[in-house]
């Protein structure tokens, strides 16, 4: 090799070469090789619902009647796919007699395998370990493969809620839940009714938190988007205090004395969650029915809670990452204390439009971004298996691709794309957790 091509060869390598704005003929062939070794990552699934159609408890909310997006309407012809690649269904659609094969084969295999059931789901996409979202943990799940994450967003919701449930008919299926969610921690706690001193409320809630957390629970998760904004103000323990014991036995407070209130209590919970290690899961999307309030609901709105350095012990996971203001969401995780989460989003848009989230994402900061399914079981065709192959599909296709594009243009290397991988797929998401999940 003379020494003008030995020049050549170095400057070409990727630690050298400017980077390019297009990828180069060479993306496809990337991607190729990168898709196989992806697949191979044992996967851990930040966020997700696993359970049956029929399990009251996969949520602590509903879906209330709206408009579906397209991808998520029972027409995908992904979900055959699904349902092809997990249960051999051998027809090309969802006729009511065709279904009936599906429902058959399902409940045949979960009298077979009982708690090894939805294992199996995860085996098959090589799943290691995925969260439970869930109002109660199913004594159908493992509890070596799933790992439970509960709600905290009931005990903000503790006085008479005429006015919040007559808002809009989301509201009307929302509230009465989280009625019933605060209902059942009183029962938990031995408590048959609240208490007249907010302090002895306070403590009702920490002792929540850290019996859930012997129970397994690994985070709280908020879902508070869909009830209220996510604005929230600085109140004082006294002001708090103040309407508490105002309202607790009666009556219903003006929406401005309810909002202190809960604002109060939404950062005692995240302040618990620092000093019990108990990170905090905030849904931060989009999210389902009409009235879902897109700009009170913004990631951006959280930035004051993020940033507020008496929460720097917190940790934060802002699950489904921001979307559609994913592009605003990354830049929050520039603090050491906060991660973004993938799913929905990936459920939300196709690859092709997923893969330019993950990408920008990628190149800004690719150690703090964690892979989840949000799977869910839409009904007892659409189950959360075959919403975990669309997840897993989405997401893995998506991260090829993107890194294939890094590649070619230049940017990282393929052995540096498949530590990214790894690291979006299971490490960043684990090391969160250290010693509670693997
Ligand atoms: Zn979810």
């Amino acid at each position: 090799m003379n020494r003008l091509a030995f020049i050549f060869l170095l400057i070409s390598a990727p630690s050298f070469a400017q980077t390019r704005p297009l990828p180069g003929p060479d993306v496809q062939q990337i991607y190729n090789r990168l898709l196989p070794q992806i697949e191979k990552i044992p996967m851990f699934d930040h966020h997700a619902h696993p359970g049956f159609a029929d399990d009251p408890d996969v949520d602590a909310m509903a879906s209330p009647p709206g408009s579906v997006p397209l991808r998520e309407r029972d027409t995908n012809p992904e979900l055959i796919a699904a349902a092809k690649a997990l249960f051999g269904y051998p027809y090309s659609d969802f006729s009511p007699d065709h279904a009936k094969w599906l429902v058959a084969k399902k409940t045949e295999l979960k009298k077979q395998r009982g708690q090894q059931y939805f294992s199996d789901i995860l085996d098959q996409l090589n799943i290691e370990q995925g969260v439970a979202n869930r109002a109660m943990m199913a004594d159908y799940l493992d509890p070596k493969r799933f790992v439970w994450v509960f709600f905290a967003d009931s005990f903000m919701w503790p006085f008479n809620n005429e006015r919040e449930t007559a808002r809009n008919a989301d509201q009307q299926v929302y509230i009465p839940l989280q009625e019933k969610m605060l209902h059942r921690w009183m029962a938990q706690e031995n408590l048959s009714k609240l208490p007249s001193h907010f302090a002895d409320y306070l403590a009702f809630i920490t002792h929540t938190l850290e019996d859930n957390q012997k129970k397994g629970a690994i985070a709280q998760k908020f879902e508070v988007a869909y009830f209220r904004t996510t604005r929230f103000s600085d109140p004082t323990r006294e002001q708090a205090a103040d309407v508490y014991e105002r309202f607790v036995s009666g009556g219903i407070p003006t929406e401005r004395e309810y909002r202190t209130f809960q604002d109060y209590i939404f950062r005692y919970l995240v302040t618990e969650g620092g000093r019990l290690h108990l990170p905090v899961h905030i849904h931060s999307a989009v999210g389902v029915g009409d009235y879902f309030n897109l700009s009170e609901s913004n990631i951006l709105n959280l930035e004051s809670i993020l940033r507020d350095t008496r929460y720097s012990s917190t940790i934060f996971a802002m699950i489904h990452g921001g979307y559609p203001y994913d592009r605003q969401a990354i830049w929050l995780a520039a603090l050491k204390n906060v991660f973004l989460d993938t799913s929905e989003t990936e459920i939300l848009l196709y690859p092709s439009e997923f893969k330019h989230v993950l990408k920008q994402w990628l190149e800004t900061f690719p150690d703090k971004i964690t892979f989840g399914t949000d799977c869910f079981p839409y009904n007892e065709v659409l189950g959360a298996e075959e919403s975990y192959w669309l997840g897993v599909q989405s997401s893995r296709t998506a991260l090829a691709a993107a890194l294939a594009e890094m590649v070619s243009e230049g940017e990282i290397t393929e052995a540096q794309a498949l530590h990214l991988a790894h690291g979006y797929l299971h490490d960043n998401a684990v090391g969160i957790y250290p010693g509670k999940v693997h």
